[in-house]
């Protein structure tokens, strides 16, 4: 058994978003360092640690001085080159393993992958020309969804057809937003709810499971998180069952984020998966014995996990653009945590932080 890196340590974090902040506030209350590699100069993770360096993904020189100044690797963002982080494998260990990055980037091979290990995603198809997605969709049916393999975040490269009619114009704008992929066609799904899970997995196989929460987005973005999940037991054990079994499948040693549909009958849909800390479990910061961010940073440093238990219930919100302004008013209620991530430029739909709504913890609704 691999002994735990000791606090002091430097966790090396590719990606400057509010994941690797936060994930860098989780690593300093637990004594380790962290450096990060991102290519914006003003990321959000930056303003919390001394330790970075500023360069492309693709800049072998930086990613090579980068290994070298860090005892683990890590990632807050999965669209990372591959070819990188089996470069930075090469000489440093990575965690989660490169493969899972190469399996998660891609929504193509990540439905292939939970096809493989008995999870039920939503009929799906690949298209790789207009030919092709006319074909598909008479197979599949209408409506549908049409999402690039790679690269689509938030509802960006992804157009829901409604008629057949819509197929130029839907690949005309997945291609447009990612000319070399290839694109995912979906079944729609006519679910009840969306929810998600967040599991972490340490080096001793352990699994930390939260509580299955339900999401809802505006403009498919996510607006807020109700934790838990107002499901039946069984919906919830369901996901939490299936949550495990990828983690276990893909031998992952970090965090992952598996967003579900929930049909009326109690069906649970996986829809994609996020190898590190999901937005939907921000609200563990401020309900729960042990972050996610904590959580993430005990699998990659190797210590043994937290407990996942809650000791609230909550309802997590994200501050979207000028939302953030507020500040002020929101802090006045005792109740609300907040949290804004230190971005400059309140662009609309961009998060620029989230608040906290903590109640009585209740048990998982019946
Ligand atoms: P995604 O980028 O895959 O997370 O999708 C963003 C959002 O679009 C989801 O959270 C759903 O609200 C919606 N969506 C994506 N795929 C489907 C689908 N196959 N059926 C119904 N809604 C979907």
């Amino acid at each position: 058994m691999p002994q735990p890196l000791p606090p002091g340590s430097v966790i090396g974090i590719l990606g400057g978003g509010q994941l690797g902040r936060m994930t860098a506030l989780a690593a300093a209350q637990l004594g380790y360092q962290s450096h990060i590699f991102c290519p914006e100069p003003d990321a959000p993770a930056l303003q919390v640690t001394p330790l970075a360096t500023v360069a492309d993904y693709q800049d072998r020189d930086a990613l090579a001085r980068f290994a070298a100044a860090v005892d683990v690797i890590t990632f807050e963002f999965e669209n990372v080159p591959s070819d990188s982080a089996a470069f930075l494998a090469e000489q440093r260990l990575v965690r989660p393993d490169p493969e899972v990055l190469r399996i998660c980037r891609n929504r193509l091979r990540e439905k292939d992958f939970l096809a493989s290990i008995g999870v039920e995603t939503t009929r799906y198809a690949e298209v790789t020309g207009i030919d092709g997605l006319r074909r598909e969709l008479r197979n599949l049916g209408i409506p549908a969804v049409l999402k690039t393999a790679e690269l689509g975040y938030d509802g960006k490269g992804q157009v829901m057809l409604r008629s057949s009619d819509d197929a130029v114009a839907a690949w005309d704008s997945v291609r447009g937003h990612n000319p070399d992929s290839v694109a995912v066609l979906e079944a729609f799904v006519d679910f009840r709810m969306e929810i998600s899970v967040v599991v972490a997995r340490g080096v001793r196989e352990q699994t930390a499971c939260y509580v299955p929460v339900e999401n809802q987005h505006r403009g498919h973005i996510l607006d807020s998180t109700i934790a838990p999940a107002r499901i039946s037991d069984i919906a919830a054990s369901r996901a939490e069952a299936i949550a495990r079994h990828i983690a276990e499948s893909l031998d992952l040693i970090g965090i992952v984020g598996v967003e579900m549909f929930l049909t009326e009958e109690d069906r649970v849909l996986v829809n994609e998966l996020a190898p590190r800390p999901h937005n939907s479990g921000h609200w563990t910061m401020d309900a729960c014995l042990t972050s996610q961010f904590e959580q993430f940073v005990r699998a990659v440093v190797g210590l043994p996990l937290g407990s996942p238990e809650r000791h609230s219930d909550a309802v997590m919100t994200n501050l979207l653009g000028a939302e953030a302004n507020d500040w002020e008013a929101l802090l006045g209620d005792p109740l609300v945590k907040l949290h804004l991530y230190g971005k400059q430029e309140g662009r609309p739909g961009r998060k620029m932080g989230h608040v906290t709504r903590l109640g009585t913890r209740s048990s998982q609704l019946g």
